[in-house]
């Protein structure tokens, strides 16, 4: 199972590129190539039954085809019309005018795709066909069997559904022939457990059903298998890194009361309760490894530094890593001023400058230094705290006595990353830093537990008093000029204001028609200079801009100097600008809900209300619904809930970035599945680490390992 494809099929070249696009390279790999769906014939449609937004196969005759440059975007198209007696429907292709040719003829096909909407009426783009007459041998295989569901794989350039579904049949005889057993990596036990069936009934189940149920059954096996391997690691990962020592702090709870002191404000309960539960950990003998989840302003920072106070204080060092370099250099500004009465110095890393604070030779408050200066600083523990992006993890960084590492908005890590910053270990006794990780991300907490398995968690439910609940309206497309105006008259009272646009530039992909008409940072920020604000002054602000221009967009906002900056996403993590209390949201269908949740927090940091604008181009009644969860969500963790139960896993945003597959996702929705496969790791675990007595399990894990799980 583990050898190459190619040892026992004849692939072409072509072919074996395509696989692995695809990642498949061994018969395992396809074997785990899931469909993802099944089409029975009965699930055909009438034309003249469809509606917007659906997803539908229908068959009919092309009864007219030809190919055309569009004038305004000199994209090749070919535009068809099919008929299948009912009605009749447009179906273009884009950047494919030679299906035109393929398609004239008047031959009847098949059509599957998802119906849409413009000016003109229905039509399907790019659509999935077949010939009613099969063109392919491989063709006739799937068809002529009988099944009554014939399954749909996710495709790359160069390979079909088609020859997939072909390639499997061919495995299955040969495994049926040879009579080849199928090692379980699921142990048997374990598997009677939860009446989970055996990996040669749920393969042969999931690549050809007789009936829906027995996929069902099938996928329900496998994703329990990924989450419980997922645990396997993570728990794996977590018994490793606890049996190293760390730093034992003798009393942190007494470092508080002083470093509060010089505080503008007093911590919530939930503030409180998280120290407490920290502080009591950086006294363990073992790594702390907790992440601390709180909604976007909860006041995460604070916390954090609390830790960073108590291990400065016993002479030793911290390092604080975010994500991108807006928010290192904010948290580097940030820990001056909460640590100005502490003679320490603070670093700064990125790649494109370092930075120490406080400056000995000029009157700046910080200044510019070599990196090799820096790195030396840091490594004879002059440096106590280094603030930075990625450049934290250069093998060249070496700390004298790191005993906490903090990350901030952890998600947008890997795993990899995180264990670079805190597990360079080189023997067992090596001492390790306690690990805090931080995520403004809500993540429902079936997926919370499987990805961070390896965690503590610790949940900042409670918002600091006094803070405005924001005010969300989906703003109605005749509506858009009365929001202008509210959103002058916030300006003249000294406010300023976010427009967030789901892409850069105009042109870009137009291989989908949904990118056609979305709005852009680059043209909304000449529209509202030229035509909206001519009076105001506007920024902008993406990520084609390079680190300087980046720095220098985000000052004239932080200072006022612009009243609107005009953004993609970038702003989403932690940019604070209390004075900010208008959010702009174009075309919102583009973002997921935790991240337009994410985005209407940027303006919630002030003591004015705020607001949120919500625009949208699509009239779906799930966009509608969606967004309207947002306005009526009380914070980010119900969303995300909301998103998990309402709208299915598969809808949770940036799902490929947790690195679980579709079918992996569907557990998600099931707790009781996910903390039984938690608890099956753990117990397997401790019963026997190394794995022995499991040495496929081992295998896997360790592949696993290597590979699959990376974020990002
Ligand atoms: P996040 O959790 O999003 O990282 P921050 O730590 O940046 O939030 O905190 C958001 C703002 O709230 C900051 O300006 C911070 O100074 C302030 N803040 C934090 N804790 C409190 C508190 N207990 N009371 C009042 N303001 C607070
Ligand atoms: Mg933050």
């Amino acid at each position: 199972m583990k050898s190459p494809l190619s040892n026992h099929l004849n692939i072409t070249p072509q072919h074996e590129r395509a696989l692995s696009h695809l990642g498949i390279k061994t018969v395992r790999d396809l074997l785990y190539h899931f469909p993802i769906r099944y089409k029975s014939f009965e699930d055909q449609k009438a034309i003249a039954d469809l509606s917007e937004g659906e997803e539908a196969t229908i068959q009919g005759r092309v009864i007219s085809a030809k190919a055309e440059k569009t004038w305004k975007r000199k994209m090749n198209i070919a535009r068809t019309v099919v008929s299948d007696g009912t009605a009749s429907i447009r179906i273009v292709w884009f950047n494919q005018p030679y299906m035109a040719n393929i398609l004239s003829g008047g031959a009847m096909h098949t059509f599957s795709g998802k119906v849409q909407r413009d000016k003109k009426g229905l039509f399907m783009a790019n659509p999935r066909f077949e010939s009613k007459t099969p063109f392919t041998k491989e063709k006739e295989v799937i068809i002529e069997k009988g099944d009554q569901l014939v399954p749909f794989y996710p495709e790359t350039k160069g390979i079909s559904s088609r020859w997939i579904a072909f390639t499997l049949q061919k495995i299955f005889k040969a495994i049926e022939k040879n009579n080849i057993a199928l090692v379980d990596p699921l142990p048997d036990d374990m598997r009677a457990r939860y009446k989970l069936p055996d990996i040669l009934q749920s393969l042969s189940a999931i690549h050809s059903p007789k009936k829906h149920t027995h996929i069902e059954t099938a996928r329900k096996r496998f994703a329990f298998e990924e989450i419980f391997f997922i645990q396997l690691l993570r728990q794996r990962e977590r018994l490793e890194r606890k049996s190293h020592p760390s730093f034992m702090l003798g009393s942190p709870e007494k470092t508080l009361p002083n470093f509060l002191s010089a505080l503008p404000f007093s911590l919530t309960g939930a503030q409180t309760k998280a120290i407490d539960i920290i502080f009591k950990n950086l006294t363990d003998e073992t790594p702390m490894a907790r992440l601390l989840e709180g909604d976007v302003g909860s006041g995460k920072t604070v916390v954090a530094a609390s830790a960073i106070n108590a291990v400065l204080e016993e002479g030793l060092q911290a390092a604080f890593m975010a994500p991108t370099e807006v928010v290192a250099r904010q948290h580097y500004q940030e820990l001056q001023t909460l640590f100005k009465n502490k003679r320490i110095y603070i670093g700064l890393i990125t790649s494109s400058e370092c930075r120490k604070f406080p400056s000995k030779v000029s009157y700046e408050p910080d200044t510019h230094i070599s990196k090799s200066q820096l790195l030396k600083w840091v490594a004879s523990g002059e440096i106590n705290i280094l603030v930075g992006t990625h450049a934290l993890i250069q093998k060249n960084v070496t700390f004298k006595n790191l005993a906490l590492a903090v990350i901030d908005e952890q998600h947008r890590f890997g795993i990899r990353q995180r264990a670079m910053l805190v597990g360079r270990r080189k023997s067992a006794q090596q001492m390790l830093p306690h690990l805090l990780s931080m995520t403004a991300t809500p993540i429902p907490r079936t997926l919370a537990l499987t990805i961070y398995g390896d965690l503590d968690l610790t949940l900042l439910d409670e918002m600091p008093p006094g803070r405005k609940q924001i005010k969300t309206t989906i703003v109605e497309p005749d509506k858009r000029n009365d929001a202008y105006e509210f959103m002058r008259k916030e300006i003249q009272n000294g406010r300023q204001a976010f427009v967030v646009c789901p892409r850069i530039a105009e042109e870009a992909r137009t291989d989908n028609p949904m990118f056609l008409d979305m709005k852009s940072v680059k043209a909304e920020y000449k529209k509202l200079s030229k035509d909206i604000f001519p009076e105001l002054s506007i920024g902008m602000l993406h990520g084609q801009m390079n680190p300087k221009e980046k720095e220098k967009a985000m000052n004239a906002f932080r200072q006022g100097k612009t009243q609107v900056l005009v953004a993609t996403s970038v702003i989403e993590v932690g940019v604070n600008v209390p004075n900010a209390t208008i959010m702009m949201i174009e075309g919102a269908e583009r973002f997921g809900l935790a991240q337009l949740h994410q985005l209407r927090g940027r303006v919630l940091r002030g003591t004015h209300q705020p607001y949120c604008f919500i625009f949208t181009d699509s009239a779906s009644q799930k966009t509608q619904e969606r967004l309207q969860a947002l306005v009526n969500a009380k914070n980010g963790f119900e969303l995300a809930e909301y998103d998990l139960q309402f709208r299915g896993a598969g809808e949770l945003t940036g799902i490929k970035q947790w690195g679980i597959s579709d079918v992996g996702m569907m557990a998600l929705q099931n707790l009781k599945m996910v903390e039984a496969a938690r608890t099956e790791a753990r117990n397997l675990l401790t019963e026997d680490f190394e794995l022995k007595k499991y040495p496929l399990l081992k295998e896997k894990a360790d592949t696993l390992g290597d590979s699959h799980i990376h974020f990002e």
